[in-house]
């Protein structure tokens, strides 16, 4: 288990994200550890990396660059930001907890696979150090105000609990202002399928390429789903295992296999 925490005040806090160090969500993500601690630092990408998932760079050299006082943009991925702040920037008094985000779009269902913003989350649960990843649902204006009025409470009262170290916690807020948010509901992930539009056009001269849509297929929104809660006006916070093993299939064809 990661031990509860009562008060984060004299944590160590650690942002990153997928969306870069410029990003709107970040700014909202910093005031909002803020208000928890003094002690934050960020590593963030220095360009957006979403739906970088939790890939490595192996096959370049990272450069960090020092912007200020704990403050570091890593060309690279989400993951190699935790890795290179956990591992080397920080690596004499490494985080006490990792925030992600706060991501422009949401993480539910079978985005958190393509997630960098959930990545950097599940890096830091593999460096041992509790992680939560946030996501604001985005529409045509942004609800930032949603995110900055339930961000502080949710992950106060998520540390006082602590959780498994198999184990991350993934927040989405709803496309809300704060007057229409209902509450926050525990949910499972839900089924929607990104990638599914694969638009084939022309370049200016003449050659074809192909461009990943933004376009989300619903296949599942049963209550009890990150989708459904998030739909119906609630933040929605899911626990994410790191072992993704099935365990039931292990049991139907250990009788076949073995
Ligand atoms: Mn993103």
């Amino acid at each position: 288990m990661f031990a509860p925490v009562d008060d984060l005040s004299g944590c160590r806090i650690l942002l990153s994200n997928d969306d870069g160090i410029n990003a709107p969500g970040l700014a909202v993500l910093e005031q909002i550890a803020r208000s928890l601690s003094d002690d934050v630092w960020v590593v963030a990408p220095a360009h957006e990396q979403s739906g970088a998932g939790h890939s490595l760079t192996l096959h370049n050299p990272l450069r960090p660059t020092h912007l200020g006082e704990k403050r570091y943009m890593v060309d690279g991925t989400p993951t190699d930001c935790v890795l290179v702040a956990c591992q080397h920037i920080m690596v004499d008094e490494p985080p006490d907890l990792v925030l992600s985000g706060i991501n422009m779009g949401a993480n539910l269902g079978e985005d958190v696979h393509y997630s960098g913003t959930v990545a950097a989350a599940l890096e830091a649960t593999l460096q041992n150090i509790p992680a939560i990843a946030l996501s604001q649902l985005m529409g045509k204006v942004p609800q930032w105000g949603t995110a900055e009025h339930y961000g502080p409470d949710l992950i106060r009262s998520i540390c006082k609990v602590g959780w498994s170290r198999n184990t991350l916690i993934n927040i989405n807020f709803p496309e809300l202002p704060v007057s229409g948010v209902k509450g926050v509901k525990m949910a499972r992930q839900g089924r929607h399928k990104i990638g599914d539009d694969v638009v084939l056009r022309e370049d200016p001269r003449g050659k074809p390429y192909i461009w990943i849509g933004a376009a989300v297929t619903s296949e599942s929104n049963d209550e009890g789903t990150d989708i459904n809660a998030t739909a119906t006006g609630y933040v929605s916070v899911t626990p994410l295992c790191v072992d993704l093993t099935d365990r039931d299939t292990i049991s139907a064809l250990k009788k076949v296999l073995e």
